[in-house]
């Protein structure tokens, strides 16, 4: 159902009047962690500052380490709920569980499903049938192939609003937190009808290769770039070496839009 071989035109999510999926870039920042109403505010001031129109941020964070912030869960969503709609924003969250997908669907105009989760097979079915548009992330050591058939489980249930999003696989390589792989990006866009993102914070985990990780992402096909922004950095409670503050922020929206809407 996902192949473009079924489907030639490209699938198109439609966010607050951002279509995804449409040939031009669309931008998608937040805070790693909802961590208060204040914090993610902040950053929601900033993003319509720029015009842009969608906003993410965890409530349930699937942390390597038990003894990390693990997010404020259902009050994270509730503050999201608010900030969309303060501020007019599509929001986007992770769900990590089946059994709160159902609830997640009043919260949010997104649902994430993250990397450890891409082959969550009862997350997937969950997702699948619900009314909501997908965000489905490419698992840590997921084939281009299993990625693909992990959208195929979402789609067979009925929900065919899913944007994939790249964000770097497992490999020997250290210097960075993970390997962006730049080519998957336009082997999906040929091999599925799916808008596809690049997240650029959690393929790098640094800050100084978010610029050149994303005009590499529009430069070759992506439907648009996902990247942390935290109003202190410093002080956040998770993804503290990767996050955006508020001037790098700007700084990086000013570099990519020159870049993006040049050509
Ligand atoms: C995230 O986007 O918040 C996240 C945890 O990323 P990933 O699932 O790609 O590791
Ligand atoms: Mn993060």
């Amino acid at each position: 159902l996902v192949s473009r071989k079924k489907k030639p035109e490209n699938t198109i999510v439609e966010l607050k009047g951002e279509r995804i999926g449409d040939g031009k870039p669309h931008l998608v920042f937040g805070p790693c962690a909802v961590e208060s109403y204040e914090q993610v505010a902040t950053v929601a001031n900033a993003v319509r500052a720029k015009g842009l129109k969608l906003l993410r941020g965890g409530a349930f964070k699937p942390r390597t380490s038990p003894y990390d912030f693990q997010g404020l869960g259902l009050e994270g969503l509730k503050i999201l709920k608010r900030i969309g709609d303060e501020f007019d924003l599509a929001v986007i969250s992770e769900i990590v569980s089946p059994a709160d997908i159902e609830v997640a669907v009043d919260y949010l105009d997104v649902i994430q499903i993250g990397a450890r989760n891409m082959q969550n097979f009862e997350l997937l079915k969950a997702a699948g049938a619900v009314n909501k548009p997908i965000l489905l992330k490419r698992g840590i050591s997921a084939t281009i192939e299993e990625f693909i058939n992990a959208a195929e489980y979402i789609m067979a249930q009925g929900n065919g609003q899913i944007i994939l999003c790249e964000r770097g696989i497992r490999t020997y390589e250290r210097a960075t937190r993970n390997t962006l792989d730049i080519s998957a990006v336009p082997i999906l866009k040929k091999e599925t009808h799916l808008p596809v993102l690049v997240d650029v914070t959690h393929s790098t985990g640094r800050r100084d290769l978010l610029l050149p990780t994303a005009k590499a992402a529009l430069a070759i096909g992506a439907d648009g770039v996902m990247a942390e922004v935290h109003p202190d950095p410093a002080v956040a409670l998770s993804d503290n070496a990767q996050q955006m503050d508020l001037k790098q922020f700007d700084e990086f929206m000013n570099e990519l839009r020159s870049f993006a809407f040049a050509r």
